[in-house]
């Protein structure tokens, strides 16, 4: 057990990479709080992680919203008294070229995956200084590390978390808290799902391995920064693209 007796926050976890996070990192012995827009959702990940003998809160919030991030750190503590770790991953995006790109869709994706991702670090990182210990990891993308064409807003918010997770971890180290992104590649999701498929066939042809990653692949690499293997590691992206980016 890598996580055993562990608290967990993982935002975005109702589905997807977020969900399966959560999963495997009960299955290794931590307690998970579950924060996601969809309450229904974020509940039944709660139920399946309760299920697997661990304990589990479902939170309906917005990460856009620093009160609602605020409120949640707060419940948390409550229920479990610490956070450990935290698991920066609700995300989305809003594809366009860029002289299609409305304001709003820039906005929204740099508000939620960026903005989101600041809101909940500087909560979470006020409790993890007391304790004087935690991990964070930050999801990114390949995308935030080469560009793509119709996802410049998606890009620059990658790129931010990218910045944003070095900087955090030079402030936090002293403290005891490391802070890492993982940049995956291409991950069979919802996200990922309605894509067209003649772009998939050609992403395809890119991916050295020869097949698109799943969810499992990027939790097991969340799972080695989240634990006690990746002491002595900091301020670093890990890439799970399948050697795409390299
Ligand atoms: P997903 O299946 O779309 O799941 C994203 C989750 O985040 C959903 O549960 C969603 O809730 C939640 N969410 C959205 N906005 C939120 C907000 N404002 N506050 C709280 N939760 C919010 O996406 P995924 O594929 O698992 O992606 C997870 C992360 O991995 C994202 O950061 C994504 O950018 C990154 N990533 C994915 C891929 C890929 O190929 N899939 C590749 C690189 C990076 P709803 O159910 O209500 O929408």
């Amino acid at each position: 057990m890598r996580l055993k007796d562990k608290v967990v926050l993982i935002t975005g976890a109702g589905r997807g990479i977020g969900r399966e996070i959560a999963l495997l990192f009960a299955q290794e012995g931590a307690d998970i709080a579950i924060c996601d827009v969809n309450l229904e959702s974020a509940e039944i990940t709660a139920k399946d992680i309760e299920a697997l003998g661990k304990k589990a809160i479902g939170l309906k919030v917005d990460v856009t919203n620093s009160a609602q991030v605020e409120e949640m750190v707060n419940k948390i503590l409550d229920k479990f008294g610490k956070i450990d770790i935290l698991v920066n991953n609700a995300g989305i995006t809003r594809d366009g070229l860029l002289l299609r790109m409305s304001e709003s869709d820039w906005d929204l994706v740099l508000n939620v995956n960026l903005k989101g991702t600041f809101n909940v670090t500087k909560s979470v990182s006020k409790v993890m200084i007391k304790q004087r210990q935690g991990k964070i990891v930050n999801i990114a993308s390949i995308i935030g590390l080469i560009g793509n064409i119709g996802q410049a807003n998606y890009a620059a918010s990658k790129a931010g978390i990218i910045g944003f997770t070095k900087s955090t971890a030079k402030e936090l180290a002293l403290r005891n808290i490391c802070v890492n992104a993982v940049a995956p590649g291409f991950i069979q999701t919802d996200m990922t799902a309605k894509l067209p498929e003649d772009i998939k066939e050609k992403m395809l042809k890119n991916i050295p391995l020869g097949k698109f990653g799943t969810a499992q692949d990027v939790a097991k690499t969340c799972l080695f920064l989240a634990g006690g293997d990746s002491d002595y590691i900091t301020g670093q992206v890990i890439v799970v693209d399948g050697g795409m980016v390299m």
